[in-house]
């Protein structure tokens, strides 16, 4: 779970801004890139309102935060959050207290009891609720879809090279682990022009690497009239001057279509590298986890994606422990993480999500044992990520900086892969073709290559 952020604003200027009322609001965000995606576009909103973000949380009139419950951790840390401004709105009165994001949806009552000095709860995306504490708002347009989300990279502090935009919100699968159907609803995509609009006037403003997000990213375009669908939308992008990286976040492998992937491998801008969650490699796991397809298909994707770009890097998220779990179909999952050598498996333990379908059944692997089987494939993954990156050894890879940090100049690869070197010149926000010279399992360390001149 990343930790929780505060949004920067991008730079961008709007002509529809409202003058600055005085009034000053603070963002806290918890759980995916969708709820970072989504603070990002409040904070717009509220600053095209006449608003002016603050970082402290005691001084601003309105404080918002983006909850998560896709763990109990996450929920647990939003409800500690909650706790610790009852003292605020005791000392003042007048500031708003806001609770979005997928702790609120079908919640409303339960959480009105459970927290009174909360002022508003509204279901994610639902950014018109926001008048309520915002009045100003109701100036800006009719429709508030249209207006940007204005995604900084807070990760990094990086407020003008990178951009999350949402295009297609909720999810039609039922996992029956999974949270997200019951609080993010099905699946709506957002038109194609509007998406496009959106990265123009982005990259007009200085972002160079865009990644498109939604639960089920690949599904997007199947509720549009006509024949849409994640393929044209990424030529419709990558069509965008001055846009370098394009990327998208996450897929399911049912809708990972052969479309998709050609054109992926075909599209300038699109990176080559591909999220596409597992989630187990025993088929009677998988069908219980209802996730509708096989190990075999989801191998059939990954081959048919290396056969399209041999130098693509594959990335993957695994459970481990779920119900019913035996040694046996633990073992399958391992030896499909030997066999797909993935560049990157997001691990993590099973653990029950109220509402689902999976928290009827017996939670019945011991949390010792649920750790255990976690260990055995980070080791695995730990020797797999060595060897890989000790292959690219004296290989050149273009790097966009995102930031710098002791000294050294940080960014990614295509594929995705963390890469520092050293570089006393400013090389923030290039591209900038390093050579590597050490790896290491989770990042490669290189110098520039010696004919390249930062712009
Ligand atoms: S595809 Fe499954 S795991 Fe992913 S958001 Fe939908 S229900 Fe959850």
């Amino acid at each position: 779970m990343r930790q929780p952020l505060t949004i920067p604003l991008h730079p961008a200027a709007s002509p529809a801004r409202l003058p600055v009322n005085g009034k000053r609001f603070h963002i806290w965000t918890i759980g995916c890139q969708m709820n970072e995606a989504d603070s990002s576009k409040i904070a717009a909103t509220l600053q095209e309102a006449g608003y002016v973000s603050t970082q402290n949380e005691r001084e601003a009139d309105v404080v918002i935060l983006n909850s998560c419950v896709v763990r109990q951790a996450a929920e647990d840390k939003v409800a500690g959050k909650l706790n610790s401004l009852f003292q605020l709105k005791r000392d003042r009165p007048d500031v708003s207290l806001v609770l979005t994001g997928c702790m609120v949806t079908n919640q409303h009552a339960r959480l009105r009891e459970r927290f009174p000095h909360v002022d508003l709860f509204f279901d994610p995306s639902d950014f018109g609720q926001l008048e309520q504490i915002a009045p100003e708002i109701s100036s800006l347009s009719d429709d508030l879809d249209q207006l940007p989300h204005y995604y900084a990279d807070g990760a990094t502090g990086n407020s003008s090279i990178s951009a999350f935009i949402p295009i297609i919100y909720g999810c039609n699968f039922l996992c029956s682990y999974c949270i997200v159907p019951y609080r993010r609803g099905k699946e709506r995509s957002r038109p194609l022009t509007s998406v496009v609009t959106e990265v123009e006037r982005l990259v007009d403003s200085g972002v160079r690497e865009i990644t498109l997000l939604g639960q089920t990213v690949n599904a997007y375009g199947h509720d549009l009239p006509g024949d849409v669908g994640l393929a044209e939308l990424l030529r419709a992008v990558d069509a965008v001057p001055g846009l370098d990286r394009l990327r998208f976040l996450t897929s399911h492998p049912k809708y990972m279509s052969d479309e998709i992937i050609d054109a992926m491998a075909g599209l300038r801008s699109v990176c080559e590298h591909m999220n596409l969650p597992v989630q187990a490699g025993d088929n009677d796991v998988l069908r219980r986890m209802r996730r509708t397809y096989t190990r075999d298909y989801w191998l059939d994707r990954i081959d048919r994606t290396r056969r399209s770009m041999p130098d693509a890097t594959i990335a993957t998220d695994v459970i481990v422990g779920f119900p019913g779990e035996t040694e046996a179909q633990f073992l399958q999952t391992r030896d499909l993480l030997e066999r797909a050598r993935c560049d990157k498996v997001h691990l993590a333990m099973y653990s029950p999500r109220p509402g689902t379908l999976s928290a009827r059944w017996h939670d019945d692997i011991p949390a010792e044992e649920k750790r255990r089987r976690h260990q055995e494939l980070e080791k695995l993954q730990e020797r797999i990520q060595t060897e890989i990156h000790a292959s690219k050894l004296g290989e050149t890879f273009e790097v966009l900086v995102e930031g710098n940090a002791k000294g050294r100049w940080t960014g990614r690869t295509r594929g995705n892969t963390l890469l520092h070197f050293a570089d006393a010149r400013n090389v923030s926000g290039q591209v900038v073709p390093v050579c590597v010279t050490e790896t290491s399992p989770w990042f490669l360390i290189g110098e520039p290559a010696p004919a390249f001149a930062p712009a």
